[in-house]
């Protein structure tokens, strides 16, 4: 489990670190934790890739949005329901275009 918080280059390693056949999850979130604009994505998905959408300046970790990671589902949406007190089963809402 790692949260990336002001950290784009240990981001950017992880998400490096998990290609399709080494599947992670990610809960792109915002700095707030406003459950609104928060969603699971695979780790493969292009809307939260530093490779392939290539947002310079921070804008993966350092500025609206933080990231929380890990190895399974299971383990990053324990994590961020416990970040925001959520006992709600279907937060976080699943990425439309990597459908995790
Ligand atoms: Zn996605």
């Amino acid at each position: 489990m790692h949260n990336f918080v002001k950290d784009e280059s240990g981001y950017t390693k992880w998400i490096k670190e998990h290609p399709a056949d080494k599947m992670g999850y990610v809960v792109n979130s915002p700095r707030s934790l406003n459950q609104k604009n928060t969603y699971l994505h695979r780790s493969t998905c292009m809307t939260i890739s530093p490779d392939k959408k290539g947002y310079k300046n921070g804008g993966y970790t350092e500025r609206q949005y933080i990231k929380f990671c890990a190895e399974t589902v299971e383990e990053v949406v324990r994590e961020i329901q416990r970040a925001t007190a959520s006992k709600d089963e279907t937060f976080p809402p699943k990425c439309r275009i990597c459908a995790p």
